[in-house]
């Protein structure tokens, strides 16, 4: 049973029951999953989560689902790598990879959607529906499938081929909207209001968001029990960015993990960077931006919590960085060669958000740092492929090898 016990406002603090509702009647603040937290503390211990499934359900007295409606794809529990490697090369002490690209849709996303879609299923829908830069669509449609319901996902136009292909598998409906990513939530919140669909980042978006929670959860037993002291991820909403923060605040309330302060440091590409270039204004205005950058994944002109993340960054501590969609692929490229994980351009935009951090010294490279790598790398093939190594061309003989491989500039790499 869930320990959810109702919707409330971010802003003026109103209380709402727990329905397809994301918006404040009143204030048109945001709304926010309240739980009944002496409830979770009175049941709560390492013991109990421990012997969970492996997977985002072990927290399941956190989440906002009764258990008979849960939809199942086995999400999260994802590897913490311990990156060495990639620390020395960064002049880092120690530094975690959160490799969410080990999810059955391939990104983080499945999180959100895993959570969003058994609620939708608790509150009787039959449709799930999304707004998607392309992972969303994926876990929208790889869950609808799932659960047996039906799928209608809306997308921009110019997505990357690996992201349709990853949605069209799993045969839901897809509606490519002629414009940018602003322009199809613009569309779907109208739909919204009047479709018996639920749009899971638009009219149950506060369940959708409550499983970002389940990333600093898993970190912190995976680090021992404990909250790393710097925190790299990416933005496009804001949401997983603020969302990573509250789910380690509450293990410190629940006294799961010490009260130690916890560094927030968010990552954008310079072609769509509102929530960076506000906080390097010194402003919470968030300037609107049309979006022009490879990590398409994080091309949100208007973010709708990166009010709160600027409020994160400014409470923790932290910071924000903007790269370049050249910088984006050198991040890629630094993940995959000095630690074999294959990120989508967001995990090339935190690796090089993490860089610049450290360059910029927002982050002290002697403390323990967790990067969140939030997407697998095949769905963005097109920004690196004309940046790898190409295969060497061979006959089946030892001589034709022996000659080619002479002439091969990649051969001074190989040792022995
Ligand atoms: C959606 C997405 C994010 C960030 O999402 P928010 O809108 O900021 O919560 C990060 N990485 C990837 C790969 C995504 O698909
Ligand atoms: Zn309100």
């Amino acid at each position: 049973m869930t320990y959810a016990t109702s919707l409330t406002c971010r802003e003026c603090s109103r209380e709402f029951p727990l329905d397809p509702l994301h918006v404040c009647d009143f204030c048109f603040g945001p709304l926010e999953v309240a739980y009944d937290h002496d409830g979770i503390q009175s049941k709560i211990s390492r013991e109990r989560i421990e012997s969970g499934p492996r997977s985002i359900w072990r927290y399941k007295d956190l989440l906002p689902v009764d258990d008979e409606f849960i939809v199942d794809l086995n999400v999260g529990w994802t590897p913490l790598l311990r990156a060495d490697r990639l620390a020395e090369q960064l002049g880092m002490r120690e530094l975690y990879i959160k490799n969410d690209t080990c999810n059955p849709s391939w990104s983080f996303k499945d999180r959100v959607v895993a959570v969003a879609s058994s609620r939708a299923r608790q509150m009787g829908f039959q449709t799930l529906a999304c707004a998607s830069t392309g992972n969303l669509a994926n876990s929208v449609s790889a869950h609808a499938a799932r659960a047996g319901m039906d799928a209608i996902v809306f997308i921009p136009h110019d997505l990357e081929a690996g992201k349709v292909l990853g949605s069209a598998v799993y045969n839901p409906t897809i509606v490519a909207v002629n414009g940018s990513y602003d322009d199809v939530n613009r569309l779907c919140s109208e739909l919204a209001d009047n479709r018996q669909w639920a749009f899971v980042n638009i009219n149950v978006r506060p369940y959708y968001a409550e499983g970002s929670r389940t990333l600093a959860y898993e970190v912190a037993e995976q680090l021992g029990w404990r909250a790393p002291r710097q925190v790299v991820a990416p933005m496009a909403s804001g949401s997983l960015f603020t969302k990573i923060h509250k789910g380690f605040q509450e293990f410190q309330r629940y006294g799961l993990i010490e009260d130690t302060p916890i560094r927030m440091i968010g990552a954008q590409a310079e072609g769509c960077s509102p929530i960076t270039t506000a906080w390097r204004g010194g402003t919470t205005n968030i300037r609107p931006v049309k979006p022009d950058t490879i990590a398409k994944s994080l091309a949100i002109g208007n973010p709708a919590d990166g009010y709160y993340a600027l409020k994160t960054m400014k409470r923790t501590d932290g910071g924000a960085t903007g790269v370049s969609d050249a910088e984006v692929v050198e991040g890629i490229q630094l993940l995959a060669e000095y630690e074999g994980v294959f990120a989508e351009t967001a995990g090339g935009v935190t690796i090089a958000g993490l860089r610049q951090a450290i360059a910029t010294e927002q982050i002290d490279p002697d403390e323990t740092t967790v990067a969140f790598i939030t997407g697998g790398g095949l769905k963005t093939a097109d920004a690196i492929v004309e940046h790898v190594t190409q295969p060497i061309p061979v006959e089946g003989t030892l001589q034709s090898f022996e000659d080619a491989f002479a002439e091969a500039p990649q051969a001074a790499t190989v040792g022995g």
